[in-house]
């Protein structure tokens, strides 16, 4: 099998024209194991074979664990009616996965249909790294949300699932007619989780992404929308895994998530909205 170094290199040889300097906007050229651009920034693939473009070492909030607890949850199948939509609109197209975080939606999607070479960054490297346990051919990099490191026009489609957006780069890296599938939570996802975190508090009980969706409707045109609601049997052991996979678990003590994973969690409710629109 082949090392991840090996992989990687082999990927910047063969697509280094996806990439563009995130430091001058050069295009970029392979050399062996890095990605240089004509006024000498370089880049240098990780032993996993990865790329590292982020100027700073960005402090992330987010936890090794938690990634891992992310793909236990999506391995036991709690997104596979999501997966199976998406995977639909992705069959021979160029993804870029923007906040994909440990890989596991790109992935699946991946083992489902088939990609181009496609393109997974998230600015957590610790997810990176994970990500690479992956044996699709999907490169991994740590990259900025606001200024990616990839040549305009590049990707046929953009996923953005759960996570944040910054509409102006896609645009730019998208390809004229090219898709952005975005996944937001609706009103009642995981409604039993922030019950039982917030017993108290209403507010943080419910969540609207009307804002979200208004934003989306201005930025891309033909916008197609798809509410998917389903309710998901919690295998037992993964109880922990869905308290720990998500960011609400933030400020709750292991106390508490002890006595909601004996009790409350049989099942949880998915409710999401997809939303598919086209850049132009
Ligand atoms: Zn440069």
């Amino acid at each position: 099998m082949k090392k991840k170094i090996e992989k990687g290199q082999e990927f910047i040889h063969t697509y280094s024209h996806l990439f563009q300097c995130p430091i001058c906007q050069a295009r970029m050229q392979a050399r062996q194991t890095s990605l240089c651009c004509s006024n000498g920034h370089q880049f240098d693939l990780s032993k996993k074979g990865t790329l590292y473009f982020l100027k700073h070492q960005a402090k992330s909030e987010y936890q090794k664990k938690m990634f891992e607890h992310r793909r236990m949850m999506i391995k036991s199948g709690m997104y596979q009616p999501l997966l199976a939509f998406l995977a639909a609109y992705c069959e021979d197209e160029r993804i870029l996965d923007v906040g994909c975080g440990e890989g596991s939606f790109l992935q699946e999607i991946a083992e489902a249909v088939n990609l181009q070479a496609s393109v997974g960054f998230d600015i957590a490297k610790e997810a990176i790294y994970l990500a690479t346990e992956d044996t699709h051919d999907i490169f991994w990099c740590v990259a900025d949300l606001t200024n990616l490191p990839f040549a305009n026009q590049t990707f046929s489609t953009i996923l953005n699932i759960f996570s944040p957006s910054n509409y102006a780069e896609f645009r730019r890296v998208l390809q004229k007619e090219g898709q952005v599938i975005k996944v937001v939570p609706q009103s009642g996802y995981l409604k039993e989780l922030r019950k039982a975190f917030y017993p108290d508090d209403v507010t943080k009980q419910n969540y609207s992404n009307e804002q979200v969706v208004k934003k989306f409707e201005r930025s891309f045109s033909s916008v197609v929308y798809k509410r998917l609601t389903y309710s998901f049997a919690v295998p037992e052991d993964r109880r922990w895994s869905l308290l720990e996979m998500s960011p609400l678990e933030w400020g709750v003590s292991s106390a508490q998530k002890e006595s909601i994973s004996q009790e409350t969690l049989e099942k949880i409710t998915v409710d999401l909205d997809i939303l598919i629109g086209k850049n132009e």
